[in-house]
C-alpha cells in the first residue's frame, strides 16, 4: 500500500486550523451546494490521528449510513432520518483515522445523471456553476473537485462513481462488484451497485480502497479480496472500444484519442475491438436496476420511520400518501417501470431477458480480457452539460449511461480519470479490468499521471495550505 502524507491531519485536531476549515468550506459551499449537511463536530469526530488516514476529513454520500448524521438519500421521504449505524466501508475508514465530516448531495436515491433529482438541493459544478456537477454522487465529486475534502464517498450503481468524477475532473473508482461492503448502503438496485471512492490522489485512492475492501460478514455478497486479487505489475496491453464518431462530443473524443495515443507512446500495445452487445447495455441496465429498485423501495412506507403525511384514513391511505408526497418523479416513474417489467406473467419477456444480455455481456468482456489487460472507453458522452438542459433530457441522460453501465451489469471494477480541461470544463476517460483487477487500474492511472496533470477549478481550497 503507498504511504499518504498527512498534512490535512490538523484541520481536524488543531482547534484554529479547525476553525478556518469549516469557515473556507461553509464559504466555498455556499456556491457549490455540495453537502446537505456538514458537521464536522458530531460524537466520532475526536478520533486519533493515528493510522493511515489519520486525521483525514472524508465525505460521504447521503446514501451510505453513519451513526448521527443524517441519511436522506435525496429524499423529502428520508428528510427526517438520522443513521442508527455505521456503514462497513465508512466504519473501515474512521478505523483508520478518517473523520466523517458530512454528507453529500445525490440524485434521489441514485437516480440520475445530474444531481437534477434531488429533492434537498442543488449542487453545482466547481468549474463552471452554470453546469451540473453530475450524478448521482454529484456533491462527493463536487466537494472533492473544490478540494473541501481530499476523498469522498459514493455509490455506483451504473456509473454514479465514474460519471461524476468524470464532470468534476477527479478521480472515480467503481471497485469489483463484492469486493467493497453494501451494508450501510441504501439499496437501489443490489446485485449492481457497489461503494466507491472520488479523490484527486491516485495513490490515496488506492490506499482507501485497500482499507474499506475485504469479506463483510453483515453482507452476503461481499468477498475476501486478497484470494482473489489480480496484481497490477506487468500489464502491456490495451484495447479501445471503437466508437461510432456521432456517438461523443469533440471534446470527449478528442481526450479518448489523445489518451490511445499516450499509451503507445508509454510502450503499450493498443488494438481496437468493438462489442456487439453494446447496443443492448442500456436496455438491460434499465430493465434489471428498476425492476430490483421497485422491490428495494417497498420498505419506504411511512409507518417506521420516514415521512409521514399529517392525516391518513387507514394504515393502506397512510402508505399511499406518504409513498406520493415523500418520492420524486424520476422515483415514482422507475418504481412503475420495474413493476411493469416484473408483472407476472411477462418476467420472461423483460427481466429474463435483461439477465440473458447480462451474461452475454459478461462472456463478451471476458473474451477481451483473454487477450488484454486493460479496456479503455468514454466515461459519458458529454462534458458536464447545462443545469436544465432540454438538449439532454430524461431519454438522452439514459443513453448515455452505456460506457459506464457495462461496468455494473458485469460486476467488473472501473476507474475514471481526468485527463484534461476544454472549454473550462474537465475531460477524462476510463478503464476497465477484469475482476479483482483493480491493481491495474491504479497502476495505469499512474502511468498517465505526468502526461496528464489533475487541474484545480477556481475557488479550490488548499487545505495544506490553511492556516
Ligand atoms: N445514471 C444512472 C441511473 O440513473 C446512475 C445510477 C447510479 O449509478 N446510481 O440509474
Amino acid at each position: 500500500m503507498p504511504q499518504i502524507t498527512t498534512n490535512w491531519s490538523g484541520v481536524i485536531t488543531n482547534p484554529e486550523r479547525k476553525q478556518s476549515y469549516i469557515r473556507s468550506v461553509r464559504e466555498i459551499d455556499k456556491n457549490i451546494g455540495s453537502f446537505l449537511s456538514f458537521n464536522p463536530d458530531l460524537p466520532g469526530s475526536d478520533t486519533t490521528v493515528k493510522g493511515a488516514l489519520g486525521g483525514m476529513p472524508i465525505a460521504v454520500k447521503d446514501n451510505i449510513a453513519v451513526t448521527g448524521h443524517p441519511l436522506t438519500c435525496g429524499s423529502r421521504i428520508l428528510e427526517n432520518l438520522v443513521a442508527p449505524y455505521t456503514a462497513t466501508a465508512v466504519q473501515r475508514l474512521e478505523d483508520a483515522g478518517a473523520v466523517v465530516v458530512g454528507k453529500t448531495n445525490l440524485d434521489e436515491f441514485g437516480m440520475g445523471s445530474s444531481n437534477e433529482n434531488s429533492a434537498l438541493g442543488t449542487t453545482v459544478n466547481p468549474w463552471n456553476n452554470d453546469r451540473v456537477p453530475g450524478g448521482s454522487s454529484g456533491g462527493s465529486a463536487a466537494a472533492v473537485a473544490a478540494g473541501l475534502v481530499p476523498l469522498a464517498l459514493g455509490s455506483d450503481t451504473g456509473g454514479s462513481v465514474r460519471q461524476p468524477a468524470n464532470f468534476c475532473g477527479v478521480y472515480g473508482l467503481k471497485p469489483t462488484y463484492g469486493s467493497v461492503s453494501r451494508f450501510g448502503l441504501t439499496a437501489y438496485a443490489s446485485s449492481l451497485e457497489v461503494i466507491g471512492t472520488l479523490t484527486r490522489d491516485i495513490d490515496l485512492m488506492e490506499t482507501a480502497f485497500g482499507i474499506m475492501s475485504g469479506i463483510d460478514e453483515n453482507d452476503q455478497s461481499s468477498v475476501s479480496y486478497e484470494d482473489s486479487v489480480v496484481p497490477g505489475s506487468d500489464i502491456s496491453s490495451v484495447v479501445m472500444l471503437s466508437v461510432g464518431n456521432d456517438m461523443l462530443d469533440d471534446p470527449v473524443a478528442r481526450a479518448y484519442m489523445e489518451t490511445g495515443e499516450a499509451l503507445r507512446a508509454a510502450g503499450y500495445s493498443v488494438t481496437e475491438i468493438s462489442l456487439p452487445s453494446l447496443d443492448l447495455v442500456v436496455p438491460a441496465y434499465y430493465t434489471i436496476a428498476t425492476a430490483e429498485a421497485s422491490a428495494n423501495l417497498a420498505r419506504f412506507n411511512g409507518i417506521r420511520y420516514g415521512y409521514a403525511p399529517d392525516f391518513a384514513e387507514n394504515p393502506a391511505d397512510l402508505m399511499k400518501k406518504a409513498r406520493h408526497e415523500g418520492f420524486g418523479r424520476e422515483v415514482k416513474l422507475r418504481i412503475l417501470l420495474g413493476t411493469y417489467v416484473l408483472r407476472s406473467g411477462f418476467q420472461d419477456q423483460y427481466y429474463g431477458r435483461a439477465q440473458k444480455i447480462r451474461t452475454l455481456i459478461r462472456k463478451e468482456l471476458e473474451s477481451v480480457f483473454s487477450s488484454a489487460d486493460l479496456l479503455l472507453m468514454p466515461v459519458f458522452p458529454t462534458q458536464a452539460f447545462l443545469k436544465g438542459d432540454s438538449e439532454m433530457d430524461d431519454f438522452k441522460q439514459r443513453l448515455a449511461d452505456v460506457f459506464t453501465c457495462l461496468a455494473n451489469l458485469s460486476g467488473l471494477p472501473a476507474l475514471s480519470l481526468p485527463i484534461g480541461v476544454e472549454n473550462g470544463l474537465p475531460t477524462g476517460v476510463q478503464f476497465m479490468a477484469p475482476s479483482f483487477g483493480e491493481q491495474r487500474l491504479f497502476k495505469v492511472a499512474r502511468n498517465l499521471k505526468d502526461t496528464f496533470p489533475l487541474q484545480t477549478p477556481p475557488n479550490y481550497l488548499d487545505i495544506g495550505s490553511l492556516v
